[in-house]
């Protein structure tokens, strides 16, 4: 039976055996940074591969850099230790790593300096997270700015930002949020980076428009430029351009590449995933399986023992 494992307080244990206690500072205040990472599952080489194990690893010292926390493990050994753990728990279908730094000191008081921290990862077997096309609004919640909490750094206290977003957006009927910034440009959805495609090309906002840096992202922009010619511009968008898009879609390690088919109530192009969208996702999930020879160097394999 595949069994969870997790990476706590520098050891691998059974998930059950990592607990946290209710003093811990990251509890109280969010002080934590964290990735998430795709295992996709192939059931063709019996393999879960983990996609751009490295780039989330690196991403989440640039989180724990920005607020001042120590991660001990290098990111050569936070990747071993990704491994192992998809390994050891043995789940042969799709899983999601949750590494994390986190403040561990069970102090109180509002701060960063002088606290503990400890690095953790954690496995849970993770199937779809959007509809296979995805209606969406604009949130009455705006992105919490650079100024406030960095959305750059993958902090968990800025989540709140995101299920507020989210859960507006669901009570309303709709699939996902698209945030605006406090000026008023789009920004991202509650997990996802956002493109449109427009006169024949990619657009999506720029790293100062309060964004995490997705590693989706910049894999879409990779495959749209060497596999289908496609530029990708960065730069603000304005909501109603969004009603105006030939294509939209959101990418996200959740949410993988999910095509937008509404926003705000306008159909967006055909109401169906356009041309562009269809092709990148065509690639897209190949990629993310080890399918695709020539991107094999995204995929960290991690084997599986078949059950008996
Ligand atoms: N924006 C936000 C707010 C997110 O939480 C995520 C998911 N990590 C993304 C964008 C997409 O980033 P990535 O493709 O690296 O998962």
């Amino acid at each position: 039976m595949p069994t969870s494992y997790a990476y706590f307080q520098g050891n691998v244990v059974p998930l059950e055996q990592a607990k946290i206690g209710v003093m811990t500072h990251a509890f109280n205040y969010g002080t934590a940074v964290f990735e998430g990472i795709r295992g996709n599952w192939n059931p063709d080489d019996q393999t879960v591969h983990l996609f751009r194990l490295r780039e989330h690893m690196e991403r989440l010292t640039r989180s724990a850099k920005i607020l001042t926390m120590e991660v001990r493990d290098s990111v050569d050994r936070l990747c071993e230790l990704a491994v192992e753990i998809v390994e050891r728990s043995g789940f042969s279908e799709d899983v999601y790593l949750r590494p994390m730094v986190y403040l561990a000191s069970e102090q109180l008081g509002v701060r960063l300096h002088n606290l503990q921290s400890d690095t953790l990862i954690f496995l849970t077997p993770f199937p779809a997270y959007l509809p296979e096309v995805a209606r969406c609004h604009t949130s009455t919640w705006r992105r919490v700015d650079d100024t406030g909490i960095p959305p750059r750094a993958k902090v968990t206290g800025i989540y709140v930002n995101s299920a507020l977003a989210k859960t507006e957006a669901n009570l309303n009927g709709f699939d996902e949020a698209i945030m605006l910034n406090a000026d008023g440009h789009v920004s991202e959805g509650s997990g996802e980076n956002i493109f449109m495609v427009r006169h024949g090309k990619l657009i999506t906002p720029t790293p100062a428009d309060n964004i995490l840096e997705g590693i989706t992202a910049q894999s879409v922009v990779e495959l749209a430029a060497s596999e289908l010619g496609v530029e990708t511009v960065q730069r603000q968008i304005d909501r109603t351009e969004l009603y105006i898009a030939d294509e939209i879609f959101m990418t996200g390690t959740a949410a993988h590449l999910t095509p937008v088919t509404e926003v705000d109530r306008r159909v967006v192009g055909s109401g169906r995933p356009g041309p562009i969208t269809s092709r990148l996702s065509q690639l897209f999930f190949d990629c993310i399986r080890g399918k695709n020879e020539k991107y094999r160097h995204w995929c960290t394999p991690a084997r599986v023992p078949v059950a008996q």
